[in-house]
């Protein structure tokens, strides 16, 4: 089978090819860890194409810019990806693409607006093309993702080698802080979402605050933030730094025995050195307590993380044998919480959870996961009447 993935629900304009065996997913929802590593029939990407709004002007997301974003580039994102997929052999033609079996579009949740741009083109396309449609949910779309072969790595099923339900996801970026429980395609359990703000936004407003440098070419503040905490540490010597760090800041670790998380707080707590220092210092923070409070907050920020790993990865709980973690998001990039995790799960005698990180590229907003969700759990329509669902819960599939 071959599915065109649209994606329009935030700002980005995704469009993407994927191909698999028409019996994908039946391994992986009957899943056996032992039937999966032997299994042949995986999803391949074909093409993926992103093609992201120019934030340098305005500041954030702005519903109205990004649906006239969408607008001008959502046209270019599909007839690229099909470009991509003809270069490749998989189509024989733009125009009448015969080969595609279904369009799978992201149905919700998002911005409204943004999501119309997708589901418009999607419904003109099924019409035009006389293939159906799968209407899609982002969120349980990202859950999915780590099942999703991808080209650019050599082995196959690279990050997913036995990867089968039921496992945890943390999702990490600049929207979303969420622990979910994935029992299947449509079997979701929301264990942990934030009160407030979402780590990714505490990452990019404590940067912003220390003033650190950052390439927005070719990277995010919150990365900017681990490449500035990381470029002093001289191997050895970081637990001690970890450890004077926190000691000597004390940061808040919110809700310590609540399912939510929280990082306002945090990010408040921070705020507030900062312009304390900068009062001491007349402006000039030196460079050492700017790292040493970036240390500090990072350490912080992740140990709200841990607690509720610790507190939800218990197969008691879940009533069933939890067994693996997938981390994705942007701030699922960060080494130092990739070290973490893994002393978390060791130390919780849990060796036996597999830690996933999908690629990067995979985790924050593409389509490939889109097409990937619709092939996993192919179920089409001809309805060509469904509205966007701006808000739409994961435990509602
Ligand atoms: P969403 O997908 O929820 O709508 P988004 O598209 O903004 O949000 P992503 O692109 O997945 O989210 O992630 C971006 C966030 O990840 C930013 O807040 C960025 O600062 C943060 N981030 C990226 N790399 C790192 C890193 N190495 N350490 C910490 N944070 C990081
Ligand atoms: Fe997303």
């Amino acid at each position: 089978r071959v599915v065109l993935g649209i994606e329009s629900s935030c700002d980005d304009s995704c469009a993407a090819i994927c191909v698999a065996p028409t019996t994908y997913g039946e391994d992986i929802i009957s899943a056996s860890s032992e039937r999966l590593r032997n299994s042949d029939g995986e999803a391949e990407l074909v093409s993926s194409i992103v093609l992201k709004q120019d934030h340098s002007l305005t500041s954030g997301i702005q519903p109205l810019i990004a649906a006239n974003s969408h607008a001008a580039s959502l046209p270019h994102a599909i007839v690229a990806a099909l470009r991509e997929a003809k270069s490749k052999g998989f189509i024989a033609s733009i125009t009448s693409p015969v080969e595609i079996d279904a369009i799978a579009v992201t149905q919700g949740p998002g911005m409204g607006a943004s999501l119309a741009s997708g589901l418009g083109l999607s419904k003109m396309l099924s019409a035009l093309w006389e293939r159906p449609l799968v209407y899609t949910h982002h969120m349980a779309a990202h859950a999915l993702t780590p099942f999703l072969r991808t080209t650019t790595t050599t082995t196959a099923r690279p990050h997913a080698p036995t990867l089968a339900f039921p496992f945890l996801t943390l999702l990490l970026s600049g929207g979303h802080t969420l622990l979910v429980l994935c029992r299947g395609p449509r079997s979701f359990k929301i264990l942990a979402t934030t009160n407030d703000d979402s780590i990714g936004d505490a990452f990019d407003k404590v940067s912003r605050g220390l003033k650190i440098d950052v390439d927005w070419a070719s990277t995010s503040p919150g990365a900017a933030l681990e490449a500035f905490v990381t470029q002093r540490t001289e191997g050895g010597e970081q637990e001690t730094e970890d450890k004077t760090a926190s000691k000597r800041w004390s940061l808040p670790v919110p809700l310590k025995n609540k399912p939510e998380f929280s990082y306002s707080g945090l990010k408040s707590a921070v705020q507030r050195q900062i312009e304390e220092l900068e009062r001491v210092h007349e402006g000039q923070i030196p460079d050492s307590d700017r790292r040493s409070l970036a240390r500090a907050f990072q350490l912080a920020a992740f140990a709200q993380l841990e607690s509720k790993i610790r507190m939800n990865l218990s197969s008691e709980k879940q009533g069933e044998a939890i067994k693996a973690l997938v981390v994705s998001g942007g701030v699922a990039s960060n080494e130092v919480l990739r070290k973490r995790l893994r002393g978390c799960l060791d130390d919780m005698g849990r060796g036996d959870v597999e830690l996933h990180f999908p690629p990067i590229s995979l985790c924050t907003d593409n389509a490939a996961m889109i097409a990937h969700a619709a092939l996993l759990d192919y179920q089409t329509t001809f309805d060509l009447t469904r509205s966007p669902r701006a808000k739409w819960s994961l435990e509602d599939l």
